[in-house]
C-alpha cells in the first residue's frame, strides 16, 4: 500500500498531539475535530481498510477497540457516551488510507450518519 501522512506521524516526521502510544498502537487528537473529543487509533503497521483485515490483525483490532475506549474514559467522555466509527473506501467516507479508528464524543450524535 501507498503510505499515507499517518505513517510520518508514526515515525514522528510530522507533529501530533498525541494521548496514548505501546508498540502496537499510536492515538492522537484529529486535526478537524468533530466534536469535543475527536481521537484517531491507528496500527502501527499498515493496513489500508477494513477490508484489508486479517484473521492474523484480530488481536491487532480487539487492541485498537480497547485502547480507543480507554481514552473515552480517560477523556471523561465514557459514562455519557461516544462513537466509533471506521469509515472505509469512497462510500464510506474514507480519506486517509491508513486504517483508523475515530473516537468522537463530548457532544449529542445523531442517527442515522449522513
Ligand atoms: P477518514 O475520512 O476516516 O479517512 O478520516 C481521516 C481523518 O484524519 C480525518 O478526520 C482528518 O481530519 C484526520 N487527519 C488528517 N490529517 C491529520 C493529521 N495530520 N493529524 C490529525 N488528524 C488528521
Amino acid at each position: 500500500m501507498a503510505e499515507t501522512i499517518f505513517s510520518k506521524i508514526i515515525r514522528k516526521e510530522i507533529p501530533a498531539d498525541i494521548v496514548f502510544e505501546d508498540e502496537q498502537v499510536l492515538a492522537f487528537r484529529d486535526i478537524n475535530p468533530q466534536g469535543p473529543t475527536h481521537v484517531l487509533v491507528i496500527p502501527k503497521e499498515e493496513i489500508a481498510t477494513a477490508n484489508d483485515i486479517g484473521e492474523e490483525h484480530e488481536l491487532l483490532i480487539g487492541h485498537m477497540v480497547r485502547v480507543a475506549t480507554q481514552v473515552a474514559k480517560d477523556e471523561g467522555i465514557a459514562e455519557d457516551g461516544y462513537r466509533l466509527v471506521v469509515n472505509c473506501n469512497p462510500d464510506g467516507g474514507q480519506e486517509v488510507y491508513h486504517i483508523h479508528l475515530h473516537l468522537i464524543g463530548g457532544r449529542k450524535m445523531t442517527w442515522p450518519p449522513g
